[in-house]
């Protein structure tokens, strides 16, 4: 690779750091970029370096945002006490597909997972309580972690964190999706029969 210019390894560098980039996938875009057009180029560049400055986490549901509430949150038509409690923002985008769900979101910014270090306090789970503490009348939360050892338990432990909302309905997503799959992959049809056949949740 020493034969190339030094830009164009940098860039190849870099690019090999995105998850899925090997060397080969990230010399091929490196490539492309170099015969794109300099403003289609600018665009992209202009993409990534703001990026960082543009986001924030939404004050409710901890989802990605542009403002201090995101566009669910801030949505008058959504249900505000029903809450869908998923792993990261890239489930809302998948449940979002679905089309059919009317209500709001709780992103927890991953699982509990002792091996990785991440227990619940590592989580958004208090905020989520709390949000649940300024809650007036009937509501439902849904969990909507994945199918996994680490979701499974973070639904249990959650189930058990809501037994203090007597008013809280726990409700947990049918399991249309495979074991082990991650509701991020799941197709359209697969998301909305999940939200469907959701069905009462109750820790042993
Ligand atoms: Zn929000």
């Amino acid at each position: 690779m020493n034969v190339l210019p030094k830009s164009i390894r940098k860039l190849i560098e870099e690019l090999s750091r995105l998850p899925g980039i090997g060397t080969k996938t990230a010399s091929r875009l490196a490539f492309f970029l170099l015969k794109q057009k300099d403003g289609e180029r600018e665009a992209l560049s202009r993409a990534i370096a703001e990026l960082k400055t543009a986001l924030q986490f939404c004050q409710q549901c901890h989802n990605l945002s542009e403002s201090l509430l995101c566009e669910i949150c801030a949505d008058k038509h959504r249900d505000q006490n029903l809450i869908c409690v998923v792993e990261e923002p890239l489930d809302v985008v998948a449940l979002e597909q679905g089309r059919s769900y009317q209500g709001t979101y709780h992103v927890l910014g991953g699982v509990i997972s002792p091996i990785d270090g991440v227990g619940p306090r590592e989580l958004t789970i208090d905020k989520l309580l709390e949000r649940l503490r300024g809650l007036s009348g009937q509501a439902e939360v849904i969990l909507a972690t994945n199918p996994s050892l680490e979701g499974e338990g973070t639904a249990l432990y959650l189930a058990k964190q809501l037994k203090k909302f007597p008013e809280v309905r726990i409700t947990r997503i049918a399991h249309g999706l495979p074991i082990g799959g991650d509701i991020e992959y799941a197709d359209e049809l697969t998301i909305k029969k999940a939200l469907e056949g959701r069905r009462e949740y109750k820790p042993g």
